[in-house]
């Protein structure tokens, strides 16, 4: 059974070939805080609990925090599920408001240079998806350069191999799925402060006239004359939203997508299809404005000036929630393929995509077998000497952060 860190572990599965079904039992573990580890079985291949689901426990009833079990058919997935009682809630709220007070005092005290100091030796890894403009990334750059050494995946893959060790405050900057504005404002900036980024890059995205289905999901929800909106989950949940301005527009995409996640592959595009004719719009044939996928031949260019093409799947589905090891290991290898013919460049670098240990399940294997050297995660921290390469932890940034609070995510502090 492999064990991943962090509140989720798989066991079952790992392996094609595996019988689907099987059960692991274990007792409930005791947490820190108070709350409830208690293992969930993957009992008939597409026994989902949902997130705002009540469970109720043999001592304890409390919300379940966290996604649950998506496995099934040959890749059955064992979850654990934090619960959490009321009490709980109520601590970690006054918890929340002496922290607050305890960061402010933190950053005036200079705590982000000590922070800095004491992960000198260990490796930081930013993630961007999106460029808005291009001030801010400067003033980012600028903080980068002056605080850190940037390195690149290739660097780390050595690194981590056993070859030359990384510098102190290594830096990676990486940045997902491949849109346009990487292409347009991002990369000209990395390119005159001398930060090699690593792009990694959702082929069929690039390929042309293909959606990654969150965007979809986004497109709909700002455009539909609807003020008020109703769909209708696979299970039959029905999920209605008010729309009296644009902030609840994206809040409802967002939890939208965040619910079409907890589905299995198939469930999960049927869903999303049902989307924008229920909301009565139309999705245009290709991507445009900011959810544009940059071209190959700005891949190829962005290469050739010094940035990193890394792969990110073919389609951009969460790994954990596909059919069959056939299908994840097509995604995986299929990408790869598909960049080093497009680039003619070993492509050695992987991402997973929506990137936490639950999406990701037994993909690790997967990409050791298509001859990947690293893979990034989206699960939050600095990455020391010794850690997986094919689990590199990152810090989610954004291009519009304000000055100290970039500077504060970047050394790893409140991530
Ligand atoms: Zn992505």
């Amino acid at each position: 059974m492999r064990r991943t860190e962090g509140h989720t572990r798989y066991a079952g599965g790992l392996s094609p070939g595996q019988p689907a079904g099987r059960r692991v039992h274990r007792s409930p573990r005791s947490l820190p805080h108070g709350g409830k580890l208690l293992r969930v079985h993957d009992v008939d291949g597409f026994g989902h609990l949902r997130q705002a689901d009540r469970f109720e426990g043999p001592q304890e009833i409390g919300l379940i925090r966290g996604r649950e079990a998506v496995g099934h058919d040959s890749i059955p997935i064992i979850r654990e599920v934090q619960i959490v009682p009321p009490n709980v809630i109520m601590k970690a709220m006054v918890t929340g408001a002496l922290r607050s007070a305890a960061k402010v005092a933190f950053r005036r005290g200079g705590g982000i240079r000590v922070a800095r100091w004491l992960n000198r030796h260990g490796l930081r890894i930013l993630t961007y998806h999106h460029f808005a403009g291009r001030a801010s990334l400067e003033r980012q750059c600028a903080h980068i350069r002056q605080c850190y050494t940037p390195v690149t995946m290739e660097q780390t893959a050595q690194a981590f191999a056993g070859g030359k060790p990384l510098p102190a405050k290594a830096l990676a900057v990486t940045v997902d799925d491949g849109y346009r504005d990487f292409f347009e404002v991002a990369y000209p900036v990395f390119q005159e402060f001398g930060i090699p980024a690593t792009v990694f890059v959702v082929t069929r995205f690039l390929d042309g006239g293909y959606w990654l289905w969150g965007d979809r999901v986004k497109y709909a929800f700002r455009h539909t004359p609807l003020e008020r909106t109703r769909l209708e989950l696979p299970d039959g949940t029905v999920l209605t939203h008010e729309l009296p301005d644009p902030p609840a527009r994206e809040r409802a995409a967002t939890e939208v997508k965040e619910r079409a996640k907890l589905l299995c592959r198939r469930d999960c595009s049927t869903f999303v299809d049902s989307v924008a004719p229920a909301l009565g719009i139309e999705i245009p044939g290709s991507p445009d404005g900011e959810f544009q996928a940059m071209s190959w031949d700005e891949a190829r260019q962005a290469a050739a000036g010094g940035m990193e093409i890394g792969a990110h799947t073919v389609s951009h589905p969460i790994l954990s929630s596909l059919g069959s090891w056939a299908e994840m290991a097509e995604e995986i290898a299929g990408s790869k393929r598909r960049i080093e013919s497009q680039l003619d460049r070993p492509a050695p670098h992987f991402c997973y995509p929506n990137g936490r240990m639950r999406d990701i399940g037994p993909a690790t294997a997967a990409v050791r077998d298509a001859g990947f050297a690293t893979a990034v995660t989206t699960e939050p921290g600095v990455n020391r000497a010794g850690a997986d390469p094919f689990l590199l932890l990152r810090i989610g940034v954004e291009s519009s952060y304000p000055p100290a609070y970039f500077e504060q995510r970047a050394a790893a502090v409140g991530i």
